[in-house]
């Protein structure tokens, strides 16, 4: 019911009939879309999940309007100059109160430098060289609700309780969480309460220096890659030169300015989630890792239970994999791996998740999906992975056997789930593959 639900709100917005608000999930930001073009509009609806909901807009004025109305969690804007040009649209909005850091996103960008230069300097944070369509709204939902997903902490290690009072208001007037430690002989309690995204280190402290404590953090593992800003009031070419000998990512000289402080820290914070972010995405299917997939579905699960909403899990193992390889080549059993990492990742909603369990095995949870309705969703896949065009394989299709298990119906615990699902893929492999199984064999004959 939540899937219709959605499916229904977003289609009502396409066409700018009021939303039935009975639902409060449903409302929550919008991810603005000015595209004039009806016909690519449907299209989009017809493709795209509904993942944060989208708003199209048809011209700038409606845009404005439509921003001053909705949470905005960012806009999608066509590129160009002029008057009623998106560049111009971008200014307007990020005028808007509470705007001024509005996420945009450019279509229909040239792909010369100069012309993605004047993009970014318009505040594009991406821009694509195509037009509106699915995959630029997937990945747009997907760049919009990263960084801001929760509010970085900054940790400041400093003997000098005067130097809080300076730096927490400018860190907290940004948004962001701040912790002051006057002891630097507790730093690693700190960080383990804190878990900052960076950490802003005095040079010149009471016992233990600053130089020595960011020579201790780059010595322990977790610690390797955080981001350390030194503070100094001696700037001197020796000081700088040691901050970085000792570990340190960059330096700033007391008094602090706070425009210089905030470019500074938001530099090395974006840069270091973009590479977690990575890390634990596998390369060759751009899905989640093991262990990063097993945490988004303990959490996914964790909610569907808070709110007594059903949950799918699915396994899914692709079929006579070993004779791709043997038949095709390596380079094409990976190609095929690609390709159905891609699949999954342009039809699934945002909120689904889909990791690569093993070799050629994929695990994918669906929220908000009941006993049946999860079944004919990996049927549904296992459709389009039959369709799927991939070059070198042309003679036959690729397919994937599945077992799926439910919450609540099958079990509380993701343990449990894996192994019902674990089950049920064997017996859709044993009853001749490219099969979705949801169900012991005695419950399916049964009349
Ligand atoms: P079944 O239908 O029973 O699942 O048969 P299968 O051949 O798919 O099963 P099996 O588990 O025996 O073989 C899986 C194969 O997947 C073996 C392994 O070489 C291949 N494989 C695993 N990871 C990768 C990969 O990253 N790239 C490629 N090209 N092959 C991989
Ligand atoms: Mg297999
Ligand atoms: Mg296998």
């Amino acid at each position: 019911v939540g899937e219709l639900a959605r499916a229904l709100t977003s289609l009502a917005d396409g066409l700018d009939v009021p939303e039935p608000d009975d639902d409060e999930e449903e409302g929550g930001p919008v991810v603005l879309v000015l595209e004039p073009d009806d016909a690519v509009r449907r299209r989009c609806l017809e493709s795209t999940p509904p993942g944060p909901r989208v708003r199209f807009v048809s011209d700038p004025m409606e845009a404005l309007e439509a921003a001053m109305d909705e949470e905005v969690l960012g806009a999608v804007l066509p590129a160009g100059g002029g008057a009623r040009g998106g560049y111009a649209v971008a200014r307007s909005l990020r005028t808007l109160e509470g705007l001024a850091r509005l996420p945009i996103a450019f279509t229909g960008v040239e792909e010369s430098v100069e012309a993605r230069v004047k993009a970014v300097h318009a505040g594009g944070r991406v821009v694509f060289a195509e037009g509106v369509g699915p995959s630029v709204l997937r990945a747009v939902g997907e760049v919009f609700s990263e960084p801001d997903g929760d509010a970085p902490t900054v940790l400041l290690v400093d003997d000098d309780p005067d130097m809080g009072e300076v730096v927490r208001p400018i860190v907290e007037r940004r948004g962001w969480q701040f912790a002051h430690l006057l002891d630097p002989g507790d730093v690693f309690a700190a960080l383990a309460t804190h878990h900052p995204d960076a950490v802003l280190l005095d040079v010149r402290m009471g016992a233990i220096g600053g130089f020595d404590v960011c020579r201790a953090l780059r010595a322990s593992a977790p610690h390797r890659d955080l981001p350390i800003l030194f503070l100094t009031a001696n700037a001197s070419e020796e000081v700088r030169v040691a901050c970085f000998e000792a570990g340190g990512d960059d330096y700033l000289q007391k008094p602090v300015l706070p425009t210089e402080l905030l470019a500074r820290l938001e530099v090395r914070i974006e840069r270091l989630r973009l590479l977690r972010d990575r890390a634990r995405r596998d390369s060759l299917t751009g899905l989640a890792m093991r262990g990063a997939a097993y945490e988004r579905i303990e959490a996914a699960m964790a909610q569907a239970k808070r709110h007594g909403r059903p949950l799918a899990l699915g396994l899914l193992d692709l079929d006579r994999f070993k004779q791709i390889n043997d038949e095709l080549g390596h380079v094409v059993g990976d190609r095929v791996l690609s390709a159905v990492g891609a699949l999954l990742r342009d039809a699934l909603r945002p909120n689904d998740v889909a990791g690569r369990w093993g070799g050629e095995e994929i695990i994918v949870a669906l929220p908000d999906t009941g006993a049946g309705e999860g079944k004919r969703a990996f049927e549904r896949l296992l459709g389009a992975v039959r369709a799927l065009d991939i070059p070198g394989v042309s003679d036959r299709e690729v397919t994937f056997s599945g077992g799926v298990a439910y919450l609540s119906v099958d079990g509380d615990d993701l343990r449990t789930l894996l192994n019902r699902a674990d089950a049920r893929l064997y017996a859709a492999k044993a009853a001749g593959r490219a099969q979705v199984v949801d169900a012991e064999a005695d419950e399916v004959e049964t009349p």
